[in-house]
């Protein structure tokens, strides 16, 4: 089939309505308002309820609200969590403590953001934080050890302790 060509009229071969034309577009542009957004130094603002990166968190006297009963690592449908249970008393003058994870892993590859974790934790002790952008230069960067999960995690100002001091 043999498409034939419009022959170009006066103004068209002039090419200037043309150029004008798109100088007029690019000064539209101009002085709208700036989408563009400088990642990574700026990140988009999520909303609440948003389920990003799963952290551990610790109280207000900060201690490690975990107790490790495991059920996070049970439940997790990917089995990204990983629990070595469970550690030393990490505080003698926590009088009726139950027990604390000697280690928590999280495999963030793994991960899949379900927030199931947070759901069945009877002591409120992992949180999905707003991190959705997580990087490494290297698979194992990507599994988080336990003082990595909450020095990201933080202190959770709540009404859950594991315990408290006599
Ligand atoms: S958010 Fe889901 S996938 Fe990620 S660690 Fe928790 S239970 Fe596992
Ligand atoms: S984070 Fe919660 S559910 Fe997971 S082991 Fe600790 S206390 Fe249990």
């Amino acid at each position: 089939m043999i498409v034939k060509r419009t022959n170009l009229n006066f103004w068209e071969r002039l090419y200037l309505p043309a150029v004008a034309a798109g100088f007029r577009v690019t000064l539209r542009h101009f002085f709208k308002k700036k989408v563009t957004m400088q990642y990574p130094e700026e990140k988009w603002t999520v909303p609440e309820g948003y389920r990003g990166a799963p952290y551990l968190v610790k109280d207000p006297e900060g201690r490690t609200k975990c107790v490790s009963c495991q059920l996070c690592e049970f439940i997790c449908p990917p089995k990204a969590i990983r629990i070595t249970p469970p550690g030393p008393l990490p505080d003698p003058a926590a009088g009726n403590v139950e027990k604390a994870p000697r280690e928590f892993k999280i495999d963030m590859l793994r991960c899949i953001f379900c927030g199931f974790c947070e759901e069945v934790c009877p002591e409120e002790a992992i949180f999905l934080m707003k991190d959705y952008s997580l990087t490494g230069l290297a698979r194992q960067e990507m599994v988080y050890d336990k003082a990595k999960l909450l020095s990201l995690g933080g202190v959770r100002q709540d009404g859950v302790w594991k315990w408290k001091h006599k």
